[in-house]
């Protein structure tokens, strides 16, 4: 069978096939034999779809079906580059794959693994992930890498858990957490340092995926991107649904669509004198508006007095929610009230009186609209070997930078097998297309596997900020 496909030029070795069935749709087929992808005139991104016409398009688009052999060197576009992608990226380097990650960060690559620096204040926060845990033997390779190279240290700060109205109770040092050196930003460029054959688009929308003669196109806003013999979407909400609603993907499509994404607002504010707070991190329990807040000046220059102070303060869930508008265009009126309930938040948190705590002089809102998943199938890594495309990305195990590095990991050693076999077998490499998902413990701002468990709890000391 592979022989006869091998013998057939690739113009005629796509078939695309309604849902998830595999009968072939000639109809289809012959319309995009011969036909190259025409490159559209620019147009303005549809941000308006709507959920019911994106799910209509997910489950109504037809499958497509490469049987083209392999290219003898196939390249791999992944489109997303944050810990999930880049891993992704790294470990089909190792199994000598070439790939190419595209990515919108303007400032950097990383995705939520993001630091903000802003001059000329010397102000530094690290405004999604804050450290993390290492649970598995794969990941702590990693993580031993940049230990090496000075990228990451251990947080010695203290953190833990604070009780509405001040009562703290800290969490044991063991497991050891982690913090980039520099913030999490600079661990994004440090994992491509470790590749040669892995190229970045940066800033670049993916807007659109073609199927053609064998090859996956990519192209933003019409502008070509280049070909490639198969896809990974390391990225999810409601930019991957609207990717995936006409690509000729609908079981992926289908599976990215039952993904559930929490919102949380982060408020990052510099303060002129420290606060009274004698710890650096802490969950945040009983305060709608805050679920964690941190030092970053302490926990990333380990400046004790001197200087601005900054602090990364993280909404609840709850409060992204009821509080929700467009991220892209946030209201000044909404950044407004976000900002002064979170403010608030902190005093009921430390128990302090209301409008005791000094005033910030600097702040800035930012919504993280597709903040954490809430649900997981509970799978590595999800391929469709007939689409020649997979999915990596945290929610597939979690919700930690952790889950996202063994995602791309394990979606790169299943490419890489699947390239091996010639793409003869495709049935056997079909993986994680129809499995359920359920719902997803942890903080509101992730995992953080093995730290804070009942019994170290129990064994640590709880007490009182003093107010
Ligand atoms: C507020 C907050 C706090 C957190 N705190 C922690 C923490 O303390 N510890 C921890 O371990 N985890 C934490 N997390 C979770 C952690 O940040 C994520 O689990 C992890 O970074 C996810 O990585 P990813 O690669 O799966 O996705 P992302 O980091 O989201 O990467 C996806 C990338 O794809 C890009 N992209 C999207 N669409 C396109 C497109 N069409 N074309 C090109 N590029 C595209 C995006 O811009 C992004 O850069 C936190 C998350 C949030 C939101």
């Amino acid at each position: 069978m592979a022989t006869f496909f091998a013998t057939l030029p690739k113009t005629l070795a796509l078939t695309l096939v309604s849902g998830s069935q595999s009968k072939p749709n000639p109809k289809k087929a012959s319309s995009m034999q011969g036909q190259k992808p025409t490159p559209r005139k620019p147009r303005k991104a549809s941000y308006g779809a709507s959920r019911k016409s994106i799910l209509k398009k997910s489950f109504n688009q037809e499958q497509v079906m490469f049987t083209a052999p392999l290219s003898d060197d196939p390249a791999v576009a992944i489109i997303g580059g944050g810990m999930a992608g880049l891993s992704c990226a790294l470990y089909l380097e190792k199994r000598g794959v070439r790939s190419t990650v595209f990515d919108t960060g303007v400032h950097g690559l990383g995705g939520r693994m993001g630091t903000r620096m802003i001059d000329p204040q010397s102000l530094i926060f690290d405004h999604a992930a804050q450290f993390f845990t290492v649970g598995d033997p794969r990941f702590a390779q990693l993580v031993d890498g940049w230990l090496e190279k000075g990228l990451v240290q251990q947080w010695q700060g203290m953190i833990g858990e604070l009780e509405v109205g001040g009562q703290f109770v800290p969490l044991p040092s063991l497991p050891p957490r982690y913090i980039g050196v520099n913030g999490m930003r600079p661990l994004a460029d440090s994992i491509l340092s470790q590749t040669t054959m892995v190229n970045v688009v940066r800033p670049c929308w993916i807007s659109k995926l073609d199927p053609f003669n064998g090859m996956w196109h990519l192209s933003e806003n019409g502008k070509p991107h280049g070909q490639y013999d198969a896809i990974v979407i390391a990225h999810n909400g409601k930019c991957a649904n609207r990717l995936l609603a006409s690509s000729g993907l609908p079981l992926v499509a289908r599976q990215m669509k039952k993904l559930e994404l929490s919102s949380i607002w982060a408020l990052l504010a510099a303060f002129e004198d420290p606060l009274p707070i004698p710890f650096e991190g802490a969950f945040v329990k009983g305060v709608d508006s805050i679920s964690w807040m941190a030092n970053n000046t302490k926990k990333l220059l380990h400046s004790l007095s001197s200087g601005p102070h900054c602090w990364t303060f993280f909404s609840t869930a709850a409060f992204g929610k009821r509080n929700k508008v467009p991220q892209e265009n946030i209201p000044s009126v909404t950044a407004e009230k976000v900002k002064e309930a979170m403010l608030a938040g902190v005093e009921t948190a430390l128990g302090h009186s209301a409008g005791s705590l000094n005033r910030p002089f600097y702040t800035r809102v930012q919504l993280w609209g597709a903040a954490l998943p809430t649900n997981t199938p509970g799978i590595p890594c999800i391929f469709d070997p007939h689409g020649r495309a997979g999915i990596c990305g945290d929610w597939l195990m979690g919700s930690s930078l952790e889950a996202a590095s063994l995602s791309g990991m394990a979606l790169a050693n299943h490419i890489a097998d699947y390239f091996q076999s010639g793409g003869a077998r495709p049935d056997e490499f079909a993986v994680g297309l129809h499995n359920e998902f359920h719902p997803l413990e942890g903080h509101d701002i992730g995992q953080f596997p093995g730290l804070g468990s009942k019994e170290q709890m129990d064994e640590a000391q709880a007490y009182q900020l003093s107010t």
